[in-house]
């Protein structure tokens, strides 16, 4: 069955209709039509999966693409365009540029905690750079999963975009097809056998993972801000997000106060009692619940910690004391708990974090262009947001993707377009000036060798205008030749 899918959507590519920009363009409004027609139905299976607000299933889902497909669709004939590029003095008559192509059929693996935009995002560029996509949804957003698979096909090609929806057969068996390249979201153990699996075929890969996001605060920043972004960014989707803050690293003697600061603002974004806020979310499944509950064990609770497994519930947690080999401090959490590891100022959170994987995102709060600048220079990370959490997401301009442990390649916007594109690098040469070319023929001799490193050596700047000038240059020349012609005609002397 998978693999009737992607001989399917194989064959749809190769009939060569995503190539026309048009086509790309109509799919991706269509896309765009099935988000705003059907938003009430999402926002409902968003609702059902994670208990996720409609506000929330808006600003985190539905906003993001919408602007993301905006802007493929005012960008996508200048992505899509060759890209001059510097030449050479050997080169300098010669066309030389990228040219972006569609790679062919792009499976896209997506995740639960963000199912719409997590498996939609890596469509649009997939549309966008012109390839055809196998859509696997993760399971265990069910409702999601399944509400896709129903909409995609009543918008989009549905030849050229199917959905294959199931859970760890289904992907393994759509993992033995060959594709052309595969774009997964999810834990990194998952990660592992996509890779491996995308090995048999020699098929890249762009894995979006997770990690430990470490967030330290400065003594010397506004607490309160600090902690009202830091409480936003932790508890939202019931801290199921993979660049949630995973840990605080604070100095001892503001440790009191964060924590404080966090209980007012979590009393402000969620009342009394988060377990009745319409806009506190719930764990996704059984499994997470009691792997996020066993985290508890043994750690000392400064605010909530309680918990109710038959709604999947867990309470808004921050944890002090926590000592650095402690279980909770040797997985990526992805709920609620907010563990608070003291250091002694910057230099030591810049060791604890370098001692530990490349986390998917690193928070710096902090006053000091001092303390900022050290730690941008000092630790690596996929992104960074400095005196917030996770707006580095939103920003379509940015590469947004891990490093290390935490994942390879990158996406949002055109960075979407090149991941999924094929550069490929174009020289077209003209087969005149035939004299310039010498140098690098037989017979070999030190004289030809030095004239083509002179050659090869000189770079010219990348401007299409220079190939112009050089154009220029040449019918003056020609001109002067003609006229000198002319004279020496005119003078009888040839
Ligand atoms: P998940 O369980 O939904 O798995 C992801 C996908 O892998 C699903 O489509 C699922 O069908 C498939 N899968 C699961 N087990 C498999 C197996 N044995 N063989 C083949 N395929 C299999 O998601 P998850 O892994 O629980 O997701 C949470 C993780 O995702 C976290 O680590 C989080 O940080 C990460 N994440 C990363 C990003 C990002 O943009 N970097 C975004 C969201 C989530």
């Amino acid at each position: 069955m998978e693999k009737q899918v992607v001989e399917s959507s194989r064959a749809a590519f190769l009939s060569g209709r995503s190539r026309a920009l048009g086509f790309r363009v109509q799919q991706l409004k269509a896309l765009r039509k099935m988000m705003t027609e059907r938003r009430s139905d999402i926002c409902e299976a968003l609702k059902q999966d994670l208990n996720k607000s409609g506000f929330d299933a808006q600003l985190f889902e539905l906003l993001g693409l919408e602007g993301e497909i905006s802007l493929a669709v005012d960008r996508l004939a200048e992505w899509a365009k060759p890209r001059p590029v510097e030449k050479t003095l050997l080169t300098i008559s010669d066309q030389v540029f990228i040219q972006p192509q569609p790679l062919g059929v792009v499976l896209i693996i997506g995740a639960w905690n963000y199912p719409w935009a997590v498996t939609l995002q890596p469509l649009i560029g997939a549309i966008a750079a012109g390839n055809a996509a196998v859509v696997k949804p993760s399971e265990l957003s069910e409702h999601s999963s399944r509400l896709l698979k129903e909409l995609l096909p009543q918008y989009l090609d549905e030849e050229m975009y199917p959905v294959v929806t199931g859970g760890v057969p289904e992907t393994q068996e759509l993992l033995r097809q060959r594709f052309d390249h595969i774009f997964y979201t999810g834990g990194s153990s998952v990660g592992r056998l996509v890779m491996e699996a995308a090995a048999r075929h020699l098929t890249p890969v762009t894995l979006e993972l997770g990690g430990k996001s470490p967030c330290y605060i400065h003594k010397d920043c506004d607490l309160t801000i600090a902690c009202r972004r830091i409480t936003w960014g932790k508890f939202t989707n019931c801290g199921q997000t993979c660049i949630a803050p995973d840990y605080i690293l604070c100095e001892p003697s503001i440790q009191a106060t964060v924590v404080e600061e966090i209980r007012r603002t979590l009393q402000e974004f969620y009342g009394d009692d988060p377990m009745t806020s319409p806009d506190y979310g719930r764990i996704i499944s059984q499994r997470h619940f009691s792997r996020v509950v066993a985290l508890l064990e043994g750690c000392t609770v400064a605010l909530g910690g309680s918990s109710d497994q038959s709604q999947r519930y867990i309470a808004p947690t921050v944890l002090t004391e926590v000592a650095a080999d402690s279980k909770v401090m040797q997985e990526e959490i992805f709920g609620p708990l907010l563990p608070i590891v003291t250091v002694s100022g910057v230099e030591e959170a810049i060791r604890f974090i370098n001692e530990r994987e490349k986390p998917l995102a690193l928070y710096v709060f902090s006053s000091s262009n001092k303390v900022t600048q050290r730690m941008l220079a000092e630790t690596s990370s996929g992104g960074v947001t400095v005196n917030d959490v996770m707006m580095h997401y939103t920003q379509s301009s940015l590469p947004f993707g891990g490093v290390g442990l935490s994942g390879m390649g990158q996406y949002h916007g055109r960075h979407t377009f090149d991941q999924l594109s094929h550069l490929r690098g174009c020289m077209l040469r003209p087969l005149a000036l035939e004299g310039l070319n010498r140098a690098r023929y037989p017979p070999q001799d030190p004289a030809r060798l030095r004239r083509a490193s002179f050659f090869m050596l000189t770079r010219v700047a990348s401007c299409p205008q220079l190939s112009c000038v050089w154009t220029l240059l040449a019918s003056i020349l020609a001109l002067g030749l003609l006229i000198a012609l002319l004279v020496l005609l005119l003078k009888g002397r040839i």
